[in-house]
């Protein structure tokens, strides 16, 4: 059963662009069905933990909004990161899924038990995850992930 999703910021919730407003903050957008999925999955008793490479404080405050309390920005090595999340919350990487699109994604996506990408993810990303969205990030791939993760007969245990 999975018990925790681990999931990448940049082309998986959003679409992958990094806007800039004229004070030079940085504007993302999210989307309202991977949001209400998120919520699903946490109502479920699925740990949602998001991990991204970068920092920004509206990651901060749309993951807030959401419910969600794991959130870890500024993560270079998220393998280590996931390896450790697991040990002190005393899961393993059996129980564990996760959705990337990129390259920095690909360790910790080989070592989850059940792996997702957005339409949009990398070639390198995309041959070798189980769950490819028709969706791309940003636009409901993490929706479709968290649909297919509730409905696996597998994860009904
Ligand atoms: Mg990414």
């Amino acid at each position: 059963m999975i018990k925790v999703l681990f999931l990448d910021v940049d082309g998986v919730l959003t679409d992958g662009t990094i806007t800039y407003d004229i004070y030079g903050r940085e504007v993302k957008r999210f989307n309202v069905k991977d949001g209400y999925g998120i919520v699903r999955a946490i109502n479920t008793g699925m740990d949602v933990v998001v991990v991204s490479g970068r920092i920004s404080s509206q990651v901060e405050k749309r993951c807030r909004e959401l419910g969600i309390k794991e959130v870890y920005q500024g993560v270079s090595d998220k393998l280590s990161f996931a390896d450790r999340y697991l040990k002190e919350h005393s899961l393993t990487f059996e129980e564990a899924a996760a959705m990337g699109d990129d390259l920095p994604d690909l360790p910790l996506l080989k070592r989850v038990k059940v792996s997702g990408a957005p339409s949009d993810a990398v070639p390198q990303v995309k041959v070798l995850v189980d769950f490819v969205s028709r969706s791309p990030g940003g636009k409901g791939a993490v929706r479709e992930f968290i649909d297919f993760l509730l409905n696996e007969p597998s994860n009904e245990k």
